[in-house]
């Protein structure tokens, strides 16, 4: 089933979905790590489960310097949740590293696994890297992607069209920022570039992290006055040590509250920061419920303890 379809479900029935994030394991582990976050999040019926995606990386200085893919594995991982546990999956797709065709080919992977959902990013800079340089035959938007698939989805194909044949029903997600991409030199300027990938094609935002309910909740009424009519999905992350108190808004752009930073800061340990973590998340989700939010996307970083605290609270 499509994301659509299931919040178009839910939306009658009156409830709000729940989903949340994992990554692929490392390179040379197995799938067990997976299966064991997985397995105490099924009785909470998570309605689909996202698998990010992870482009190349450079590790190493000087001549020792090399590029290397850590954490490959998104389509298998994904069809091999779906036949686990029957539920929907959400492999992410990136512009970073990839052409069109190796786009295309993982597309009709995905399409013969059974799975028909992909959220389309565009993948950050390669460490070391000032700008996102795309691919020499891929794509500089995540707007670009989403045609892509779009067009797949028609019988487009990237070396022409096909007349009689299967057609892949993809339903595409893209990502939104509440507090502004860091490229963008306005969350204005923002919208109007998140607003292309909806006109594109895509059927739903989701959120990147953010802690603050209000900047949430401005945002999906910024995008409602531009003109993005789609289900808008905000994306919450448990906070769970002292120190994502820097790593989380340098690597994310995002910030903390400073009633959560004090709150933390007061914890004598990280099992109490993770406590008042669990708490923040259940006060955000119930706003955003409240509020009317088709479904609370989680970051869950593949670990389940606490959004199984969480979810105990809420679903
Ligand atoms: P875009 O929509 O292309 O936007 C990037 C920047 O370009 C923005 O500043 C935007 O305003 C601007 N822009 C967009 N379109 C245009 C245009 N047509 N002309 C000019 N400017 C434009 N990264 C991964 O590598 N793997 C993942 O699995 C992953 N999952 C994610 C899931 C979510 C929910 C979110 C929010 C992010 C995720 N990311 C992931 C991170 C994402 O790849 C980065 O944030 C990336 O820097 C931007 O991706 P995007 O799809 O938003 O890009």
């Amino acid at each position: 089933m499509q994301v659509i379809e299931l919040i178009d479900k839910a939306r009658k029935e009156g409830r709000t979905l729940f989903t949340f994030e994992l990554l692929p394991p490392l390179k040379g582990e197995g799938l067990k790590g997976i299966f064991d976050t997985i397995d105490p999040l099924m009785e909470f019926a998570p309605s689909y489960i996202n698998v990010t995606f992870h482009r190349e990386d450079f590790v190493g200085e000087g001549a020792a310097r090399r590029k290397v893919r850590r954490r490959p594995g998104t389509v298998g991982v994904s069809a091999a949740i779906q036949k686990r546990y029957g539920v929907e999956v959400v492999p992410h797709l990136i512009c970073g590293g990839l052409s069109r065709y190796d786009i295309e080919d993982a597309l009709i992977d995905l399409d013969f696994l059974g799975i028909n959902n992909v959220l389309a990013l565009r993948g950050d800079c390669l460490r070391g890297q000032s700008h996102f340089e795309p691919h020499p035959q891929g794509h500089a938007h995540a707007e670009d992607l989403v045609r892509q698939i779009v067009d797949m989805n028609r019988g487009v194909f990237i070396d022409g069209q096909v007349g009689e044949c299967h057609h892949s029903k993809f339903c595409v997600g893209v990502a939104g920022y509440p507090e502004k991409h860091s490229e963008a030199v306005s969350l204005d300027e923002d919208i109007a570039n998140l607003r292309r990938k909806v006109d594109a094609g895509a059927s739903y935002v989701v959120t990147q992290l953010s802690f603050d309910n209000r900047k949430i909740l401005s945002f999906i009424e910024r995008c409602r006055a531009a003109g993005i009519a789609v289900p808008i999905i905000p994306g919450i992350k448990p906070l769970a040590t002292k120190a994502q108190l820097e790593v989380l808004p340098a690597v994310f752009h995002v910030d903390i509250p400073a009633e959560l930073v004090a709150e933390a800061a007061r914890c004598a340990d990280n099992e109490a920061v993770k406590q008042v973590g669990i708490e923040w998340a259940v006060m955000q989700a119930r706003e955003l419920r409240a509020a009317g939010v088709p479904v609370l996307h989680f970051y869950i970083m593949n670990r389940s303890d606490s959004m199984r605290r969480i979810a105990a609270q809420i679903f």
